[in-house]
């Protein structure tokens, strides 16, 4: 379906769950979160029935994230569930990797296509630091087995920051000499919890390619997302850049956005919301109405680089990035 700006939506992405096994400090705050009431979160049956409605309006394309979703039980059946239902054509997953060893070959035979993981940091102390408590090396083995199982391309997502990571980009990079990987550098948005962050750790994506000399674009990397893509000569991986507030992306905005607790967002920074339930669980309205009334929503553009942006009502942890 196209929206009322002649933008084709034909992705969604769907948090499964606002818990967390991590609390990272632009995320989250580190007290844990006050978790949604267990009746709010969609059941994977009520999931399945959006996902049919969207694809029934030409969304092709589903992400599962959350919070983590590889903590909400059954996360295998749900992909395979999705994986059965017609005009999905691809299945992603954005995940912080600390389960992914164990969980990458049944996930991939359930019929995940792609993973995404993010990590902010190669120095096990910085990433604990980050992640407050974060385990670097289990994320690292769940970046080899998803390479090893065939979950392809897998993409690195850090979100680099002032005076916190930016000392790594060298060696992040370096990491695509040996791995057939993507790492994708992505601005810090000032959204909720990272709001109060922003001033001080913000960079812009043009300050971080400065500091690699040497890429050279690269536009087949697979995902038609808002990354603008490179290669260093000769490397196995890719190198991305994600700038929503340098550089703009909204025009090619292709996406919708389900909570955990059934609102659908038609644009990731705007408080606008479609709760889905009264349709889901009361039988109010045709579900298929309201997510096509969610595209027609969004709006033209992101108003985040607006000095006297409002708050925002939720944090990303639970919108899902
Ligand atoms: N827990 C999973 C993970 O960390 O990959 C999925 C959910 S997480 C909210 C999705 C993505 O949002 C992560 O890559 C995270 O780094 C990113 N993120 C969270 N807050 C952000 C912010 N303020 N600016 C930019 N990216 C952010
Ligand atoms: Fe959890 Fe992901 Fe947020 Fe980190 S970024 S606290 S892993 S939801």
């Amino acid at each position: 379906m196209r929206d009322i700006y002649n933008r084709r939506v034909d992705y969604m992405r769907i948090s499964v769950t606002d818990r967390c096994n991590l609390r990272c400090f632009y995320c989250m705050p580190e007290e844990g979160v006050c978790k949604m009431n267990h009746r709010d979160v969609l059941r994977y049956e009520e999931i399945i029935r959006v996902v049919r409605e969207g694809a029934g309006l030409g969304i092709s394309r589903i992400r599962l994230t959350g919070g983590e979703p590889l903590v909400r039980p059954g996360i295998v059946s749900l992909v395979r569930e999705i994986r059965g239902v017609e005009g999905i054509e691809e299945i992603s997953l954005t995940t912080n990797g600390l389960l992914l060893k164990d969980m990458a070959a049944n996930l991939k035979h359930a019929g995940l296509d792609r993973v995404n993981v993010s990590l902010d940091s190669l120095v096990p102390e910085k990433y604990k630091e980050i992640t407050r408590g974060g385990d670097l090396k289990k994320v690292l083995e769940g970046i080899c087995a998803s390479i090893e199982v065939g979950l392809k391309p897998v993409k690195i997502n850090v979100v680099i920051m002032k005076g916190i990571n930016d000392d790594e980009i060298e060696d992040l990079v370096k990491l695509t000499r040996i791995l057939p990987i993507s790492v994708r550098f992505i601005e810090l948005m000032p959204i909720g919890h990272a709001s109060q962050r922003f001033k001080d750790h913000y960079i812009s994506m043009d300050s971080v390619m400065d500091r690699i000399p040497d890429l050279v674009p690269d536009d087949k990397v697979q995902g038609g997302g808002p990354a603008v893509n490179y290669r260093l000569p000769g490397a196995m991986g890719t190198v991305g850049f994600i700038g929503a507030l340098s550089h703009n992306f909204c025009h090619r905005c292709n996406r919708i956005r389900l909570t955990a607790d059934g609102k659908i967002k038609p644009c990731l920074h705007s408080d606008l919301e479609v709760d889905l339930r009264p349709a889901l669980r009361e039988g109010k309205g045709s579900l298929g109405e309201m997510l096509a009334r969610a595209i027609g929503l969004k709006p033209r553009r992101h108003c985040m680089d607006n000095e006297d942006r409002e708050e925002g009502n939720r944090d990303m942890y639970q919108i899902g990035g």
